[in-house]
C-alpha cells in the first residue's frame, strides 16, 4: 500500500492566516521611511494623511516622482506605478519579486516573520536492506 497517496502534509504551506498575521507582523516592525533610507532621499512635503514625502523612485529613479505616506505605511511611484506597503517595498529593494508566486511568504520566512517550513514532500524512506 502506497501511503503517501492523497497525504497532503500539514506544513507544507503556511495558512493564510499566518501570513496575514506576518506580513502584519513584519509592517509593524518595519518604519517605511527607514527602510527607504540609503535608497533614496525623501523630503515631507505635506500633512496629509498623516504626513506625506517625496523623492526618487528606489525601483526607477527621477527626482520626486516617488510619495511615501509613513503613517499609513504605503508608498507609490507615479511613474513605474509601483505602489504597496512596507513589506512589498522592502522585498522590491532586494530585488525579490513580490508577485511571485510564495515569494513572499519565503521573504518572511527567512526573516523568522513566519514558522520555517519543516516538509514539503513526504520523505522518500528506503525499506528493507540497503
Ligand atoms: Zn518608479
Amino acid at each position: 500500500m502506497d501511503w503517501t497517496k492523497g497525504w497532503i502534509p500539514k506544513s507544507a504551506s503556511a495558512g493564510a492566516d499566518d501570513l496575514a498575521q506576518a506580513v502584519a507582523a513584519f509592517n509593524a516592525a518595519h518604519g517605511l521611511l527607514e527602510l527607504f533610507a540609503g535608497h533614496c532621499e525623501l523630503r515631507r512635503t505635506g500633512a496629509t494623511n498623516g504626513g506625506e514625502f517625496h523623492g526618487p523612485c528606489p525601483k526607477c529613479g527621477g527626482v520626486d516622482r516617488f510619495m511615501a505616506w509613513p503613517a499609513k505605511g504605503r508608498a507609490w511611484c507615479r511613474r513605474c506605478g509601483t505602489q504597496g506597503d512596507t513589506l512589498h517595498w522592502a522585498m522590491i529593494l532586494e530585488g525579490r519579486d513580490p508577485g511571485a508566486r510564495g515569494e513572499t511568504a519565503r521573504f518572511l520566512r527567512e526573516r523568522g516573520h513566519l514558522p520555517t517550513k519543516r516538509t514539503t514532500m513526504p520523505h522518500v524512506r528506503k525499506i528493507g536492506p540497503a
